[in-house]
């Protein structure tokens, strides 16, 4: 039987996103628009997994986590908006697995999903959450550079690099869609999220910190090359 995801999200963009990209991923899906259907809806869907918005009219997100978890050990993925939001959800201990922050990374989103079933599968007595994850890092690479998402580690020419958190998801992007073209709104939107209103040349102060990492000539770069106009492009290098 195909694994069932409540989703609980009151903008339609997301649900509409959300729900295409987890249906391709084989998931069944159901949706919530607030805090009050997704309680009446968790008792008659019986879902696999919620993946919970915070911020929901009726009852907020925190109160439906701490609702559903006194009656079910369901997995649970708290969505947030800010990273104040993020503070309240870790800091109360509402009871969610984990936690992930709009703007996400399907990607990322479908991999902690698929480690919390799995956890839930063998059950607490057998893998603890406290249980290092094995096996479930997919790295991306191109050429020589590589991004562990699930790691939070970066490879650079055989050397683990440390990068900031904004670097890495630049770089984790530019990967994912090498030899495609980001436009600068793509990337901002991604990496920075929708309420941006910092100075744009952000975005280039971070491509030029990263250039300086990943490049062989920071000042002549072959990888991480800019589309006149348009944004950026990560080009994978050509066998010598
Ligand atoms: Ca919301």
């Amino acid at each position: 039987m195909a694994t069932k995801i409540l989703i609980v999200e009151d903008e339609e963009a997301f649900v509409d996103a959300l729900t295409v990209s987890l249906q391709r991923e084989g998931f069944t899906i159901d949706v919530a628009r607030d805090g009050a259907e997704a309680l009446d809806m968790f008792d008659t869907s019986k879902p696999d997994l919620v993946l919970l918005d915070v911020m929901l009219p009726v009852m907020s997100g925190v109160d439906v986590c701490r609702q559903i978890r006194a009656k079910s050990k369901v997995p649970i993925i708290m969505v947030t908006a800010r990273s104040a939001e993020v503070d309240t959800v870790v800091g109360l201990e509402v009871g969610a697995d984990d936690y992930i922050s709009k703007p996400y990374r399907m990607r990322e989103l479908v991999a902690r999903m698929r480690s919390l079933l799995r956890r839930a599968q063998y059950g607490p007595d057998t893998v603890s959450a406290a249980t290092p994850v094995t096996n479930e890092a997919i790295p991306i690479s191109v050429g020589d550079v590589s991004v562990d998402v699930e790691r939070h580690e970066v490879e650079i020419r055989g050397q683990s690099v440390k990068l900031p958190l904004r670097e890495f998801e630049l770089l984790t992007l530019l990967l994912e869609n090498a030899g495609r073209v980001l436009t600068r709104d793509v990337l901002i939107e991604r990496v920075w999220g929708y309420d941006y209103v910092g100075d744009t040349k952000t975005l280039d102060v971070h491509i030029k910190r990263l250039r300086n990492k990943v490049e062989d000539i920071p000042s002549e770069p072959r990888r991480i090359v800019t589309i006149r106009g348009l944004g950026y492009k990560y080009e994978a290098p050509k066998a010598s």
